[in-house]
């Protein structure tokens, strides 16, 4: 009798362990499977980030390494929730601007085009930024947010893209509702701001490179090669969308006598404040300028008639005569001889365009200089 209960108590027990065990093993089991589920989210993020950071060195305008820095962080980081924004650093300002957006509400708009206090926060700590709930935050006080941003933002995660010490800009993610971002979603956000900071970087460079390449050297107005690929394409433009187009073709009067009289450094001089003088006159009318020559510039006046373009290059042949220049402390001034052409009055492409506006130019030179001669 004894000997049965014991061995009845016993296997109870045993059972009991064993039971203990299985759970135990249950546990585990699910908590392994919970990290296992973990990781592989971790290897697909890792992995598309890889292949981003593939994309991205193969992309070098500005523009495409931005588009891939917000893509990328809007949807690895944010499963494509809220909203992304990139920040560029305006190099005269200093101040960050707003350059490019994702958002999950295609409609709403961001107002803070220079940025809100969190990320004037980021700018001035140099390090990344991850709120959880924007109401529990001491450092921030919401009030002064409210009187720019009628969306609400209660969790955002921002980092600052810096290259070689250099502040480039800021990418961030923010969501309406609290608790959107995790401390290891900070983690991802901040490797996508370190290879997009040297992207961007190159980008930049590159685009210099770019600029440099279709600027002139002295005067830094558009070169020929790339005025002429411009002037095909508004020509056809301005065909295309029945608008009317000008070109002005200026040189210089009696250029020579300068270099002879004052050198020919002060010559480059003259050429540069030339330059400055024709970029900012006509600045208002969004033109096309260029060296075409030695002392000889081209200009497209786009959306601007004949007539328009005649009181234009009129007042600007004006403002040249008027112009005191100084050269070696003598006080002088230069004239111009200009001559307009138009689309459609004169021609309806580019190479009679500019045989007709040469011609008036050539005509302005025979009637006397400093004048301005219509096709
Ligand atoms: P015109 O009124 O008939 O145009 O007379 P011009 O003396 O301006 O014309 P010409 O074509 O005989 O001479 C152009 C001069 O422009 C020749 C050259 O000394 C000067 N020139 C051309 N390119 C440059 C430059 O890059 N720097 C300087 N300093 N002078 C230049
Ligand atoms: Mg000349
Ligand atoms: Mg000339």
């Amino acid at each position: 009798m004894w000997r049965d209960y014991k061995k009845r108590h016993d296997s109870d027990f045993k059972i009991q362990n064993l039971e203990e065990k299985i759970n135990i093993i249950i546990d585990q089991n699910s908590n392994e499977f919970r990290n296992k589920v973990a990781l592989q989210e971790k290897i697909s993020r890792y992995d598309n980030l890889k292949n981003s950071i593939e994309k991205i060195s193969q992309n070098l305008t500005l523009d495409s390494v931005a588009d891939i820095l917000v893509t990328v962080s809007f949807s690895l980081v944010s499963n494509n929730k809220g909203v992304c924004i990139l920040y560029l650093i305006d190099s005269s300002t200093h101040k960050p601007t707003l350059f490019k957006t994702r958002k999950e509400d295609k409609n709403l708009i961001i107002k803070t085009k220079e940025g809100d206090m969190f990320d004037l926060w980021v700018l001035k700590h140099t390090s990344p930024l991850l709120i959880e709930d924007t109401r529990k935050d001491f450092r921030f006080d919401l009030e002064k947010m409210k009187v720019h941003e009628e969306r609400t933002v209660s969790s955002l995660i921002s980092s600052p893209l810096i290259s070689d010490s250099k502040f480039l800009g800021i990418l961030r993610l923010d969501n309406s509702q609290a608790g959107s971002y995790m401390q290891h979603d900070l983690r991802l956000l901040a490797t996508i701001c370190d290879f997009g900071a040297l992207a961007l970087e190159n980008s930049e460079l590159f685009q210099k490179t770019q600029e440099l390449a279709i600027r002139d050297g002295l005067t830094a107005l558009y070169t020929k090669g790339y005025f002429l690929d411009r002037l095909k394409e508004e020509c056809k433009r301005s065909v295309r969308q029945n608008e009317a187009l000008s070109l002005l073709m200026l040189d210089i009067d009696y250029f020579k006598n300068y270099n002879d009289k004052f050198g020919h450094t002060a010559g480059d001089i003259v050429l540069r404040s030339l330059s400055q003088n024709i970029s900012s006159f006509l600045e208002e009318h969004t033109p096309v300028i260029s060296r075409f020559g030695g002392e000889e510039f081209c200009i497209i006046l786009p959306r601007i008639g004949k007539n328009k373009a005649c009181t234009i290059a009129e007042q600007l042949r004006a403002r040249i005569e008027n112009t005191k220049i100084i050269l070696r402390r003598q006080k002088t001034h230069i004239s111009v001889s200009i001559g307009v052409a138009s689309c459609p009055a004169d021609a309806s492409e580019e190479e009679q365009l500019i045989y007709k506006a040469d011609r008036a130019m050539y005509e302005a030179k025979q009637k006397g200089r400093n004048l301005v001669v219509m096709a």
